[in-house]
């Protein structure tokens, strides 16, 4: 914006030295032309902080969603007997058994807890335990 207003002090220095009638015409079409580059130039800025304002906006309101998102999908988490337990979302609401191993959740089979992964090092093992505390969470 700066080398606007310099030429456009420039022309002036120029125009005023000029007595040729048609060089004064050429130099007030200069200086025509430089004032709606500034006037332009104005507008662009105008229009880059709103963006830059939009911008802003849009990221506290991002991050905002983003904490709302972050609430909604905790859960609460207890371990005991072997087991990870949690309640949220994901789980109905309602305390669920986890494998502490693979995180899976866990198969109950009659009155035993198993991971629900074949390939999980804790997959053939029965856990008895799990129901008692569930009743105690
Ligand atoms: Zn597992």
């Amino acid at each position: 914006m700066s080398a606007i207003k310099e030429i456009i002090d420039l022309v002036q220095n120029l125009a005023s030295r000029m007595k040729d009638r048609q060089d004064m015409e050429i130099i007030h079409k200069i200086m025509g032309l430089a004032s709606s580059v500034q006037s332009a130039q104005f507008e662009i800025q105008e229009k880059y902080l709103k963006v830059l304002e939009d911008n802003f906006d849009l990221k506290q309101q991002l991050s905002k969603m983003i904490a709302q998102q972050e609430q909604a999908n905790a859960e609460d988490f207890h371990t005991d007997a072997g087991l990870e337990f949690r309640r949220g979302k994901s789980t109905g609401n309602t305390w669920k058994a986890f494998c502490p191993i693979c995180h899976v959740i866990c198969r109950q089979v009659g009155g035993h807890y198993i991971c629900s992964n074949s390939k999980c090092p804790m997959y053939p093992i029965k856990i008895d335990d799990a129901n008692a505390v569930i009743k105690t969470l």
